[in-house]
């Protein structure tokens, strides 16, 4: 029994404990590109122990930031407003490791697919999108405005604090809509078990200002103008078809 579209001489469908596996096998140089791109680590894992034969991604997107920045204060009544203007600077880096069953054999349709869905998920957060997302929200920060009791020592240490929880802040909504695209994956493929009907919309529509917009995600107006850019529109998607 053969699963999915025509022309991909791959595709194959096992069935395993009742449920029809989809298993198709990446391109080579396509996974091989991914897993460089994505710095991806494989750790094998004892199925026994762990009761499971499931397979796990996890996705490391840290950045590294350093920026100038210039602010006023201005005593309203009893309170100290502060008026910061940061320049700020960002890089991320990208690590995923994924946890296979020991006994997940290269070669076998079940093994393949275990992993075929993983790269799935690294390709998620491995695309060039997220990453000028989150940059873009730190490098035009509009001046970060907060209130601090009077008397309080206003310097460079309270100063840096925060732009370091603002920059944070945009990080981890980055984080989340990464792991919101992770969440519909494995909803969409049923964890792997269902082919996507059509890869590359799904990909491409992960990230999209339609997408964006049509979530309420709090920071696309912000991002508005990245979205409708040319560097984001040439942004690298993985999407092996
Ligand atoms: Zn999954």
């Amino acid at each position: 029994m053969i699963l999915g579209r025509a022309g991909l001489a791959s595709a194959a469908a096992i069935v395993l404990g009742g449920a029809v596996a989809w298993a198709a096998a990446l391109p080579e140089s396509y996974r091989i590109a991914l897993e460089n791109a994505g710095h991806v680590r494989y750790t094998p894992y004892d199925p026994d122990a762990r009761k499971s034969t499931d397979g796990l991604t996890v996705f490391d997107f840290r950045y590294a930031d350093h920026y100038t920045y210039t602010f006023e204060t201005e005593m309203v009544g009893d309170s100290i407003d502060v008026r910061i203007h940061p320049e700020i600077h960002a890089e991320v880096t990208l690590q995923h490791t994924i946890s296979l069953p020991r006994n997940c054999r290269e070669g076998t349709a079940w093994c393949m697919r275990l992993r075929s869905h993983e790269l799935d998920h690294v390709a998620i957060s491995t695309d060039e999108r997220p990453r000028l997302i989150f940059r873009w929200l730190v490098e035009h920060l509009d001046p970060i405005e907060h209130k601090a009791a009077a008397g309080t020592r206003i310097g460079g240490d309270w100063v840096r604090k925060a732009i370091d929880a603002e920059v944070a802040t945009r990080h981890q909504r980055v984080l989340a809509l990464i792991q919101r695209n992770y969440d519909l994956l494995d909803s969409v493929s049923v964890h792997g078990l269902r082919p996507i009907a059509d890869r590359r919309a799904f990909f491409e529509d992960l990230y999209s200002l339609e997408t964006l917009r049509g979530m309420h995600w709090a920071e696309a107006a912000e991002i508005a103008d990245l979205l409708e850019s040319e560097e984001y529109r040439q942004a690298r998607r993985w999407c092996a078809e």
